[in-house]
């Protein structure tokens, strides 16, 4: 096989976003009152290049590079703004998106609260509109996108078209990915829209390492997940867990990048190893042995709940490995609800090895835990879900109350059909009730209150991080003044 091969993302997601993956959640807002150059410069600087190319890229374009230079292409991943210079060459671009229409939950919630367009979908149909890509268009160059956000293409179903992209890649795309590249660059006609089922998702044997670093060293630890949530597409992937040298290979991949800390990424890192819900303690502690005497640094992207209150004796124990060269770590976790009515109706399984109906206590113990650990949890909760009642939101407001005292943030995300819900509708701001308006700004007042000490630990003594600091200081107190002035309720 051959072909030059270009791969790219839009700048919101060629970003390191100052080594915090919390400032990543900044792309999801829509532009707003910090003028738009200072606010990408503080949420999602331009990552640096080395002779034209980015130091890092997104972990999921790594993996198809990964898997294009096996099968022998000439392949270079590129920032959009060095495009320009590479993609004369090119007979075909690959674009990785997580969003690109801002409707997921947390870009779709803030717009419909801001009434604009999110960040990340202005990038990203600004990268296709670029003067670049329309002469290399011209000329027949191939667009290929893929990633986790390609679900997005079909509520804008004409975008493809009129953009000029060629193919979408739907799912785990390493079994298929170089034969569609191979049609590209050959000149044929591309399916539109590529499906990977799930019977042909890869075998963890077909799955490349990354040979180049990935934004702030995220390495895959596993991919799947067991827990069957109904609002969650991941759940539909079968649940595979890499063994310990192909993370510790990679993690060496990224040292070699620059990139001295390691993001573990997986739905659930507390059960790496285990075939069901309860952590293996061996494995879990094994593998944080041999990163933290690897790394400078490591942080999680996602655990459950349900995995640190079930072995709060091993959750300790891996907190005093990780903690041995930090103060703290992150992790993403899915609170959803604090009704254990909904909870039992809409993901059964989230609380296992307890039950549903346990889902309340489930999550002030995880989270309780995670304070005393120095884990410190951005979490979600679902408004408006199908099925939701009042007593579903006054019993979730009232669990807000339960964690006042947790260092965390907790987001609102309005329901987004996703997952075996796909077929329900979206909620749309009109439909905020008063109660849900007291949710919204119950977790307003959590994120200010602990808005401070979050900024304080997430910048070092570094002197670079303790010029950009005051800036998110003073971007809290704007949030604070704005949430006044439009007389939201918050005590702080
Ligand atoms: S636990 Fe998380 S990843 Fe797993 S199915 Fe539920 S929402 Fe999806």
């Amino acid at each position: 096989m051959g072909g030059r091969i270009l791969l790219t993302a839009d700048c919101t997601l060629m970003s390191d976003y100052r080594h915090s993956e919390f400032l990543g959640f900044g792309t999801c807002a829509p532009p707003n009152f910090i003028p738009d150059f200072l606010y990408k410069w503080l949420f999602f600087p331009p990552i640096n290049n080395q002779k034209g190319l980015p130091t890092s890229a997104p972990y999921g374009l790594r993996k198809i590079e990964a898997q294009l230079l096996k099968e022998g292409f000439s392949v270079k991943t590129v920032s959009p703004d060095n495009l320009r210079k590479y993609i004369v060459q090119a007979q075909a671009l690959g674009i990785h998106v997580m969003d690109p229409f801002g409707l997921g939950p947390a870009s779709s919630t803030l717009a419909f609260i801001l009434k604009k367009e999110p960040f990340l979908a202005q990038y990203f149909r600004a990268l296709l509109d670029s003067p670049e890509i329309r002469d290399a268009k011209k000329r027949g160059l191939k667009i290929i996108v893929g990633g986790p956000g390609v679900w997005q293409f079909q509520y804008r179903p004409k975008f493809a078209e009129k953009y000029g992209i060629d193919c979408i890649i739907s799912g785990e795309a390493e079994r298929v990915v170089g034969k569609i590249f191979q049609a590209a660059v050959r000149g044929q006609q591309l399916p539109q829209y590529y499906e990977i089922s799930v019977e042909d998702a890869p075998k963890l044997e077909e799955i490349p390492d990354i040979v180049c670093p990935s934004v702030n060293g995220l390495v895959e630890i596993g991919r799947g997940c067991c827990r069957g949530c109904s609002f969650c597409s991941v759940t539909l992937r079968p649940l595979r867990w890499y063994p310990a040298d192909k993370i510790l290979h990679e993690i060496d991949v990224n040292i070699a990048g620059g990139n001295a800390g390691t993001i573990l990424h997986a739905e659930d890192v507390m059960l790496y190893g285990s075939n069901n819900t309860i952590p293996d303690d061996k494995k879990l502690l094994k593998l944080h042995q041999a990163v933290v005497k690897k790394c400078e640094g490591v942080t999680w992207s996602h655990c459950s709940l349900a995995g640190v209150a079930a072995k709060p004796k091993l959750f300790a124990q891996v907190a005093e490995i990780i903690r041995q060269k930090q103060s703290w770590w992150g992790a993403e976790i899915g609170i959803e609800t604090g009704s254990p009515e909904l909870a039992k109706k809409i993901m059964p399984a989230k609380a296992n090895p307890f039950k549903a109906e346990e889902w309340p206590q489930v999550v002030k113990t995880g989270m309780g835990l995670m304070h005393d650990n120095w884990l410190i949890p951005a979490g979600t909760l679902i408004v408006g879900a199908p099925e939701e009642t009042e007593e579903d939101v006054i019993k979730t407001i009232e669990l807000m109350d339960d964690l006042k005292d947790v260092r965390s943030l907790i987001v609102p995300l309005f329901f987004v059909p996703m997952g075996r819900l796909k077929g329900e509708e979206w909620f749309k701001e009109t439909q905020m009730t008063n109660l849900h308006q007291e949710l919204l700004a119950k977790c307003l007042e959590h994120g200010i209150r602990w808005a401070d000490e979050l900024i304080d630990l997430s910048f070092s003594a570094e002197w670079k991080a303790n010029f950009v600091k005051p800036f998110y200081k003073i971007f809290v107190s704007m949030v604070k003044f704005k949430a006044r002035q439009s007389q939201i309720d918050i005590k702080v």
